[in-house]
């Protein structure tokens, strides 16, 4: 059997694949198996940052893989004690606990805030609120802080204690909130997979003067957006917040499973010897490359971050069927007037490799794009947007 009838037979289907076997690349080009080369406008969803096999990404990783590769947490290891001490030097976050993915991390920033509340407030306050359209994970409590009813539908009972607000309705937090049974409030910054939609400046800075005038813990999650995608290192620092909690995973470590979940000054204690831990979580080599990708996300480079992205703006924005390209930085939607789907099918026909976002075409290329390909990327994805 070919792979395609190996992994038809032999994987679950829980992904639609597009009928392509991707083999190798180099930066921002990929390769299927029959030789085809593609511009990669997704980095497998914003997480080869640097593209695929990247130099440096391969000398951070191969120079950890050959000390040590894995070793438990009853032990002190380099990597990840370095990483969580650059995370925290550039956020002004106070510790940090790894895991692997960005359900993982949330899942760690849901329990943080459960125990402060309970500790600070009583058991009663437990509520975590999130937004309508917002995307926190799939394991069943991350689901549940999942603002969208069609991933619900069939897993019930999920993990209870969610409630979510309109993006933007700060009087349906504050009439939430009135009960006293809200902990926190977990917000993205850009709503990646809702439709790769920015919250509105005024909303984050009165929902966050709301929080503190409350104690309620603001925590944000920046799995898709952090990490240099929307030109600043945390997509939060765009809207000047200073965020109790933040999560983050996907570009994190360029192409490894690495989650983490940091945490300010005011919960940084919260959690304590045995209330949470992950086998794989703060992996060496993960921690490695993860430590190459933050150092190499100087401001000289973000600056360029932002550069490209007002270029691939301009390249797109007024284009025939291109009715608005909404996002920030290297992360943007298109909305078209031909389908998402029909968008992503015709550019990869001619080379091109995008994402949807709900009704949107989403575009995350690596961070380091060469101009050229970006702009050859814009004109075919242009050719298949035209009416
Ligand atoms: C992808 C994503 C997650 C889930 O991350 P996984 O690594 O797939 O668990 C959570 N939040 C946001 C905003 C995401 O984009």
């Amino acid at each position: 059997m070919n792979t395609f009838e190996l992994d038809e037979s032999y994987i679950a289907h829980t992904y639609k694949r597009f009928p392509v076997e991707i083999v190798s690349g180099k930066g921002s080009l990929v390769k299927d198996a029959s030789g085809k080369e593609y511009i990669d406008m997704g980095s497998g969803i914003a997480v080869t940052s640097f593209g695929v096999a990247d130099d440096a990404w391969i000398a951070a990783v191969e120079e950890q893989i050959h000390s040590i590769q894995h070793m438990s947490n009853l032990y002190y290891t380099a990597p990840c004690a370095k990483l969580a001490e650059a995370l925290c030097v550039r956020t002004g976050m106070s510790r940090v606990f790894f895991g692997n993915s960005g359900a993982e991390a949330n899942e760690c920033a849901i329990k943080v805030a459960r125990k402060w509340a309970a500790k600070k407030k009583g058991p009663a306050c437990s509520t975590i609120v999130t937004l309508e359209n917002s995307f926190h994970g799939r394991t069943l409590t991350t689901l549940a802080a999942t603002g969208q009813d069609h991933y619900h539908e069939l897993y019930q009972p999920l993990t209870p204690g969610f409630a979510h607000i309109p993006a933007g309705d700060l009087n349906a937090l504050k009439s939430l909130c009135a009960g006293g049974t809200v902990a926190a409030v977990l917000i993205e910054c850009v709503q990646g997979e809702g439709g790769v939609i920015p919250l509105e400046l005024r909303f984050a800075t009165e929902l966050q003067a709301f929080l503190k005038e409350q104690d309620i813990l603001l925590m944000i999650d920046e799995v898709q957006a952090g990490n240099g995608r929307t030109g600043k290192l945390y997509a939060y620092m765009n809207y000047g917040l200073r965020p109790d909690v933040v999560t983050t995973a996907k570009g994190l470590a360029g192409g490894l499973p690495l989650g983490a979940c940091l945490l300010s000054e005011k919960v940084k204690d919260v959690l304590s010897y045995g209330d949470h831990g992950s086998t794989f979580g703060g992996n060496p080599v993960a921690c490695a490359a993860a430590l190459s990708v933050l150092n190499r996300l100087t401001d000289p480079f973000l600056e360029k971050v932002v550069e490209k992205g007002k270029h691939l703006r301009r390249l797109l924005e007024g284009a025939p069927g291109i009715q608005s390209v909404s996002g920030l930085g290297l992360m943007l939607g298109l909305k078209t007037e031909k389908t998402a789907s029909e968008v992503v099918k015709a550019c990869m026909e001619k080379g091109v490799l995008c994402l949807t976002a709900k009704d949107k075409v989403r575009l995350l290329p690596a961070l380091n794009i060469p101009d050229d390909l970006l702009q050859k990327a814009a004109e075919i994805i242009k050719e298949a947007c035209r009416p």
